[in-house]
């Protein structure tokens, strides 16, 4: 547990939640600033940062949690889809150093949008070089 962290405290039952999920390792509860109803939030209660410093049998677990999480959002709020975020670091928007997966249920015709703008395909294709191919 990290001191000066929300979620930890959360997590330890320090500070409330509105809970929709707990196991030993995962905890979900709702977002106090939503995106949309039934925006939620899922953490594992050990702490680390983002997803680089978290272990991979952490994220596993994690991530089918949020799988089953996000189902029992589809059901419980008859949404029609949802976004799955998660941000790492300042730069990315990252407000609370405690890695989280946010599930933001989106309905049909909502109006939250997230705007795509077409690619210059000459640009793309050297980035794609400049990147490199991840083994
Ligand atoms: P991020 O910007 O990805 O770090 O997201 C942090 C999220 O945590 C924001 O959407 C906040 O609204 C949310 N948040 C902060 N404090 C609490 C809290 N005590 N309970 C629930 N959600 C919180
Ligand atoms: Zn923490």
């Amino acid at each position: 547990m990290k001191n000066d962290c929300v979620f930890c405290a959360i997590a330890a039952g320090e500070i409330p939640c509105f809970k929709v999920y707990e196991d030993e390792l995962v905890l979900a509860y709702l977002d106090i600033n939503p995106f949309s109803e039934g925006h939620t939030l899922v953490i594992p209660k050990a702490h680390t940062t983002g997803l680089l410093d978290t272990p991979e049998e952490t994220l596993a677990v994690l991530l089918a949690r949020v799988k089953k999480v996000a189902a029992h959002l589809k059901t419980a709020l008859c949404c029609d889809g949802f976004h799955i975020l998660q941000n790492n670091g300042a730069a990315a928007g990252q407000t609370v150093g405690h890695i989280h997966f946010h599930i933001v249920p989106r309905r049909n015709g909502d109006p939250i949008e997230f705007a795509n703008r077409p690619g210059d395909m000459e640009h793309l294709k050297a980035l794609a070089t400049r990147i490199g191919v991840c083994r």
